[in-house]
């Protein structure tokens, strides 16, 4: 603990946050215009408010979207995020222009396009064909699958191939909801992969990678808790799209983790924050300093709302000072990603 005598504030320092897993192109959805009806299941979520989003997407609200995220990651001492995007209508570079946002605000990420077959075998050659060109030119990622259940066995075993030869792994949501044949994944997976959610994945599913739990998301889509300890594979946390507040996310997973079980402990929770400095190791070297008296896991479990007040990178640039970020204007960021939600509405608002 350091004190903080210029500023008479009391604070505290931890490794930056990572955030295992996120979806930068919802970052404008707040606020969006109610779906034609209102949803009454996890699939009918998608149907009405995913996959009617994603389709009106195009890269300049991909990149209004993806710098709102990334700096709104950063103000709570986030710099790293592993993204997984989908943009049927905007295929080609989003990947780079998700990218380059991230690191104009100065926050680390890796990208994978969601391929699926929900738009016709050519849909998903243009995602696998993404994922290939970002590797290829030098591009940080996993190769991304939406799910398996909206991917024929050929899309799969052409990521999973394509992931083999650029020696990434894949992003892939699992078993999220009851609809899932996620066993298909089964004589693909490696430990690279990144297995999303797994609520309703059996105890012993055989699936190799790490396991990304997001409770926040999987509350707010009514699919149930995933209660991540009874699997082999090693725990992460992410968000699913909902902000990239680390310290609030593992707060509720440790007490979505108590209540199923009264001998769960902060330190479980923070175990699982902590595997994502393993996903990506330099957010390990930077270092946030927190508006707090004490980064004990028993500490910050019941301290809500406690502040980024600076974060430097490794290589000692300070990205946000006393709560501003210094590469970016975050005023200007803001005015216009809510402009390009005005268009976003708008297009949703004329969908069928
Ligand atoms: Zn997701």
């Amino acid at each position: 603990m350091a004190g903080g005598a210029e500023a008479m504030t009391v604070t505290t320092t931890t490794s930056a946050m990572v955030c295992s897993h996120h979806h930068l192109y919802s970052a404008l959805a707040r606020g969006m215009p109610a779906p034609p009806h209102t949803p009454t299941g996890f699939l009918d979520i998608l149907d009405m408010v995913w996959w009617r989003l994603d389709r009106c997407l195009d890269l300049d609200i991909i990149e209004w979207s993806a710098k709102l995220g990334a700096l709104e990651a950063l103000e709570h001492g986030c710099t790293a995020i592993i993204d997984h995007h989908e943009s049927p209508n905007a295929i080609e570079g989003s990947l780079s222009v998700v990218a380059d946002a991230c690191a104009e605000v100065g926050v680390r990420v890796s990208c994978a396009y969601g391929v699926t077959d929900r738009h016709g075998p050519e849909g998903a050659a243009a995602g696998l064909a993404e994922n290939e060109r970002f590797l290829r030119e030098g591009g940080r990622g996993y190769v991304g699958i939406h799910a398996a259940f909206t991917c024929s066995d050929d899309t799969l075993a052409a990521a999973a191939q394509m992931a083999v030869d650029r020696g990434v792994g894949v992003h892939v949501h699992v078993a999220e909801g009851e609809v899932d044949d996620w066993q298909r994944l089964l004589p693909l997976s490696r430990p690279d992969w990144l297995l999303i959610h797994g609520v309703f994945l059996p105890d012993d599913h055989g699936l190799q990678g790490t396991l990304v739990h997001n409770p926040r998301s999987n509350m707010n889509n009514a699919v149930g808790y995933a209660r991540p300890t009874r699997f082999a594979n090693t725990v992460a946390l992410g968000t699913d799209g909902i902000g990239a507040d680390m310290l609030e996310e593992f707060r509720l997973a440790y007490v979505a983790a108590r209540s199923v079980d009264v001998t769960s402990t902060p330190d479980l929770a923070w175990s699982w924050l902590a595997n994502g400095w393993d996903l990506m190791p330099e957010a390990g070297d930077d270092e946030v300093t927190w508006a707090a008296a004490d980064n004990d896991p028993w500490w910050l479990a019941f301290s809500p709302g406690i502040a980024a007040v600076n974060v430097r990178l490794g290589d000692g640039d300070l990205v946000l000072d006393h709560g501003v970020a210094t590469r970016v204007d975050a005023d200007e960021i803001r005015a216009k990603a809510a402009e390009a939600a005005r268009r976003l509405f708008v297009r949703l608002d004329d969908l069928d």
